[in-house]
């Protein structure tokens, strides 16, 4: 029986996490779930998975959740509440599936706790990689990935000696604009950004997978949880997803993992490693495919990308500038205040502004986080 708790329970991987959960109730126990403000969702999830402990964003959302919930459960709310939920509940997994930088702090404290992690939250890991790495090692706990490219590569690396690999390829699918020159990309709308070919996700994500920032994300976060060097880290786009991403070892030989786009399969895998059991998905059918389809990564039509690996390479505390200038503009972009295009020139300046920090501890983390989305937020 694996103890769970979800920090973001009702958003696109928290409801795929559940989702998993009541594939298989008999394997899993919720102690905590942690959502923002969608008040009526998690109720629903309370009364069906009784957590032990729920927590919302706001002390003014304890009067509207309470009198709802099943005798008994607990309410913690905001950053101190996200904290104690990691934590000090008998949980001995945590999934982080919050989005962004302000998930740090909590899978910190869930990681001192020695729980294991499911990680979706990548940009704790590209915010502060350094930290989150160093106290699961001291700790001895688990960082397993949820993110697909990254759950592939983990299956991939099953096994092998992690010194014969000679480079991993990230896929990416090309998000939402993938078809378009950088010329169509003028004037785009916040609509047709959010319409993801091939995945269903939050919109941060999503936004993000069209600006190619996520692979950056995703490069970065590689990095941290397979120790990696950025020259060992490709991309690839491969519209259909199917390919999940590749390790190539140094006899040339090639292991992917391979199937069709649906989150519950990496979400799944994390929670039972290192056993597999059935999940409630379709099979992949390569036949009725037929064909898959590859194109060599563009840095001139993606300049997010190279963006992130400019501040991976650069370390210390250029990746916290990169995250938290791209989650400002990401923000402004889905509020209607800046253009797409926009996103990519904010992120530029503010890197360009930043004086990097040596060996930054969460205290200097945070200030550099702050100091970026303000830059970012007056661009
Ligand atoms: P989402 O926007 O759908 O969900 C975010 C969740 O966080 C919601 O439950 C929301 O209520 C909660 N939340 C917001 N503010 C909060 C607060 N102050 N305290 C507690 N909870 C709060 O996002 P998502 O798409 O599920 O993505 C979550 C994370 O997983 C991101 O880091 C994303 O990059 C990563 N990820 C997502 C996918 C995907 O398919 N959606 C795939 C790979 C990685
Ligand atoms: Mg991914």
């Amino acid at each position: 029986m694996k103890k769970l708790t979800i920090l973001g329970s009702t958003g696109s991987i928290g409801t795929q996490t559940l989702d998993v959960v009541a594939n298989d109730p008999q394997a899993y126990e919720i102690h905590g779930l942690a959502a923002g403000s969608n008040i009526k969702l998690l109720i629903e999830q309370a009364k069906q998975f009784r957590p032990k402990a729920v927590c919302v964003a706001e002390k003014s959302l304890i009067d509207d959740i309470k009198p709802h919930l099943p005798i008994g459960t607990r309410v913690l709310y905001g950053e101190q509440g996200l904290i104690e939920i990691a934590a000090a509940t008998d949980a001995d997994t945590v999934v982080t599936a919050i989005v962004g930088s302000r998930g740090l702090s909590a899978t910190l404290a869930a990681i001192e706790a020695g729980k294991n992690i499911g990680l979706a939250n990548k940009e704790t890991l590209v915010t502060a990689g350094h930290l989150v790495m160093k106290s699961a090692a001291d700790k001895g706990v688990s960082i397993l990935p949820i993110d697909s490219e990254h759950s592939a590569i983990f299956q991939c690396l099953n096994g092998e000696n992690r010194a014969q690999v000679k480079r991993i390829t990230l896929t990416a699918s090309g998000g939402s604009f993938r078809d378009r020159t950088r010329e169509e990309l003028e004037g785009v709308t916040v609509a047709e950004a959010l319409n993801h070919p091939n995945w269903s996700m939050g919109a941060k994500i999503t936004i993000d997978s069209a600006t190619m920032a996520n692979k950056g994300l995703e490069v970065i976060e590689a990095r941290w949880l397979f120790g990696l060097q950025y020259d060992e880290i490709d991309v690839l786009i491969h519209p259909e997803s199917i390919i999940h991403s590749y390790v190539e070892f140094v006899d040339n030989s090639i292991v992917a993992q391979l199937g069709l786009p649906d989150m519950r399969v990496p979400i799944q895998y994390a929670l039972t490693y290192p056993d597999r059991r059935p999940t409630p998905t379709e099979s992949l059918d390569l036949a009725k495919l037929g064909s898959l389809r590859f194109r060599e990564m563009d840095f001139d039509r993606y300049p997010c990308l190279r963006f992130a690996y400019e501040s991976g390479r650069a370390g210390r505390s250029a990746p916290t500038v990169f995250n938290a200038a791209n989650e400002t503009a990401v923000a402004r972009f889905l509020d209607g205040a800046i253009t797409f295009l926009d996103i990519e020139r904010v992120i530029e300046q503010v890197l360009s502004r930043h004086v990097i920090v040596d060996l930054p501890d969460v205290a200097a983390i945070a200030e550099v986080d702050a100091w970026a989305r303000k830059e970012a937020a007056t661009i």
